[in-house]
């Protein structure tokens, strides 16, 4: 049974959500908060692979973030997921390589849980806040937001609507169009000009062995192409599901399942839009419709081989002889210079070209390429002051409100809107 008020209202249950749930109930245990999600369990990256990032600038947005801010609260998101860090070899090695062609590779902290179980870390985490009175409604849709003058709160789907003292808003990248359609209505200034497009390479272990060395690479190349969400052990490609296209991404399973010696990762190339093209939302659903139809109806799946002969790739031929493994999302095999638009190409063939340099192998003729891995960098609001406060009692953090791109540095801003409203109390 869900009261008709409470102190603090979550909208979400994913780390951005969690990051605010924990601080406010650590500070002020007499709070009362409400948190609800639409979701069974909470999605996205704490769910599937859930490797955390604990080194600035990994995950948080430049603009918000200045590397002081993330280290102060870096530890408070480590004591509370509690990672068990990777080791790395070999750093310097490859760093040394990167340097003399261009490249460079940071060198993070990292922690690696794995799909199967990342459930028990998010039931951990649950079940914790419970125990600290939290309400958890999940399951339940929030179809609106209010801040006016005489009351603050949500609709949940049904029309029931309850109050809130203050009311945080994190419901990740797949929320951007409620958050875009809130902040289009109580008139919150936003800009939504950044938009990551690339593609996800899936090779063997062999052709990518740095990653026995470093479980998620960071290695940046000149035109703002980057890796991003390295997998390995036994490791999958995924589609990301959208209303009108689809994504692909990646994840793996823990070090105690059985490996199938593949790897997957991401090349993006960051786009910063200027006028007259400013919507990196519209940007990114153009170029995933475009993916779309000439996928018929899923995202599109080219051999490095191919690709490098200037002949699409064909479901006949796509396992044949030199392309030696399969793939593990089977999506439709074709030719990705008709979908991806020729400069974004050109650059991310380079950083390949460069990487192959650094780590040998990665352009093997089986290497797949899929198409399309775009990360939308959401509406990103006019924030009133450094804790998120986006109008009198509401406050927008996470992925969704451009705060962060990453477990860690979402757990880091929900923080940071908790101390905003604790400063209040
Ligand atoms: C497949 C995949 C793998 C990833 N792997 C990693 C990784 O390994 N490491 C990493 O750092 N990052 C990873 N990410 C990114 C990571 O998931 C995000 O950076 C992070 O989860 C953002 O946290 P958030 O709290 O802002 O949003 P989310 O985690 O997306 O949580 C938002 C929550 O809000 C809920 N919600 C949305 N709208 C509503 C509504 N109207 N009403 C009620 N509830 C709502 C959603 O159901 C969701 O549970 C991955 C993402 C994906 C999709």
């Amino acid at each position: 049974m869900t009261s008709d008020y409470y102190d603090v209202i979550i909208v979400g249950t994913g780390p951005a959500a969690l990051g605010a749930a924990f601080h406010l109930t650590d500070a002020a245990t007499s709070l009362s908060i409400l948190m609800v999600d639409r979701d069974r369990i909470c999605s996205g990256g704490l769910l599937n692979d859930c490797k955390q990032n604990y080194s600035y600038p990994i995950g948080f947005a430049a603009e918000n973030w200045t590397r002081e801010e993330a280290e102060r609260l870096l530890p408070l998101v480590e004591e509370k997921l509690q990672p068990v860090f990777k080791e790395k070899q070999n750093v310097e090695v490859y760093q040394k390589r990167a340097e003399r062609i261009g490249v460079s590779l940071l060198d993070v902290r990292q922690a690696h849980v794995g799909t199967d179980r990342s459930r028990l870390l998010i039931q951990r985490l649950m079940s914790e806040l419970s125990a600290r009175g939290v309400h958890i409604l999940l399951e339940k849709e929030v179809t609106d937001v209010f801040d006016d003058a005489d009351w603050s709160g949500i609709t949940i789907a049904g029309a029931e609507k309850v109050r809130g003292g203050k009311v945080i808003v994190a419901p990740g990248r797949k929320g951007f169009s409620f958050l875009q359609r809130i902040m289009e209505r109580m008139g919150i200034g936003c800009i939504d000009n950044i938009v990551d497009v690339g593609i996800r390479l899936e090779t063997t272990l062999n052709n990518y062995p740095i990653v026995n060395d470093y479980y998620d690479p960071k290695f940046y190349f000149p035109d703002g192409v980057r890796t991003f969400c390295t997998n390995s052990g036994h490791a999958r490609v995924t589609i990301e599901r959208y209303h009108e296209f689809n994504l692909v991404n990646g994840h793996a399973f823990s070090e105690e399942q059985a490996g199938n010696n593949l790897v997957n990762f991401a090349l993006l190339k960051t786009i910063g839009l200027k006028d007259p093209v400013r919507s990196g939302q519209q940007m990114a659903v153009f170029l995933g419709r475009l993916a779309h139809e000439i996928g018929g109806g899923k995202p599109l799946m080219q051999r490095v081989g191919d690709f490098r002969m200037g002949k699409r790739s064909t479901a006949e031929t796509f396992n044949n002889d030199l392309y030696s493994f399969r793939p593990t999302c089977p999506v439709t095999a074709g030719d990705l210079g008709l979908a991806v638009p020729a400069k974004i190409m050109r650059h991310i063939w380079a950083a390949m070209k460069k990487l192959d340099t650094i780590v040998p192998g990665i352009l093997h003729p089986s290497t797949i390429m899929y198409y399309p891995e775009i990360k939308m960098y959401a509406n990103k609001p006019s924030f009133l002051d450094r804790y998120f406060r986006v109008s009198g009692h509401l406050y927008m953090v996470g992925d969704g409100a451009g705060t962060s791109r990453g477990i860690t540095g979402a757990w880091a801003s929900g923080i940071r809107a908790a101390e905003g409203i604790l400063r209040c109390m």
